[in-house]
């Protein structure tokens, strides 16, 4: 796996020079930058996992900069605000910083948010968000909350129904015969009631295929079913 990278927004020498230490101690790859102007290109050029952005900044404003980022990139924000700089804190937050530690700052508790921040990152969710959703052209599952979508469009299903399609569409291009089907969607409790299946793809199809006007879920004569590409 290939290191993290982690910018650093600051333009006292002797912090940014302390950060990029501990964080590089770390295992994380550093990218510096001493000005508003220098950190807003570095942070939308370079592939960063995480900025750590100073408030008070030469050339141009960390608010500045946070703002402007935000325009490019959701690449999740710590801001450095001084002590008292309450207002600051939520303006920051409110443009779009993800997190903000006040100087000075214990090192443990930046780090810790460091990671906190990158795992919560869009970035680092995508493959998470992807193994959740099945996709069958206009028609999407969504595992975890038993939601369905046909062109964004809601579709209310029962538990067995979203269950029936989801094993459908998690076995695309196979054909599945009824006894499978009841096997894996309905257990063997089931066994022998191979008519259940018809009943609840017709379910199914009323739902989808009729009210959309098309041909989903197709019918496998003497076998079972089958969604195909
Ligand atoms: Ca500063």
């Amino acid at each position: 796996m290939k290191g993290q990278k982690i910018l650093i927004v600051e333009d006292e020498k002797k912090i940014s020079r302390f950060l990029e230490l501990e964080l590089k101690y770390e295992g994380y790859e550093v990218e510096t930058a001493y000005d508003g102007r220098e950190g807003l290109e570095k942070g939308i050029s370079e592939d960063i996992d995480l900025i750590i952005l100073d408030l008070m900044l030469p050339k141009l404003s960390g608010i500045e900069v946070c703002r402007r980022l935000r325009n490019h990139t959701e690449v999740p924000i710590i801001m450095l605000t001084a002590k008292d700089d309450v207002s600051d804190k939520v303006l920051g937050l409110d443009i779009g910083a993800d997190d903000y530690m006040t100087k000075p700052f214990a090192i443990e508790e930046l780090l810790a948010r460091i990671r906190v921040n990158i795992k919560k990152s869009p970035k680092n969710n995508t493959e998470d968000e992807n193994n959740n959703l099945l996709k069958y052209k206009d028609l999407v599952l969504f595992k975890d909350n038993y939601r369905v979508e046909y062109n964004d469009e809601e579709i209310e299903l029962t538990k067995k129904e979203f269950e029936l399609l989801e094993y459908l569409m998690m076995n695309k291009n196979i054909v599945l015969s009824r006894d499978k089907i009841l096997e894996n969607v309905w257990g063997y409790d089931y066994f022998g009631e191979t008519n259940l299946i018809d009943v609840y793809v017709r379910y199914l199809r009323s739902k989808i295929d009729q009210k959309y006007n098309v041909d989903i879920i197709k019918t496998v004569r003497g076998v079972g079913y089958i969604i195909r590409d």
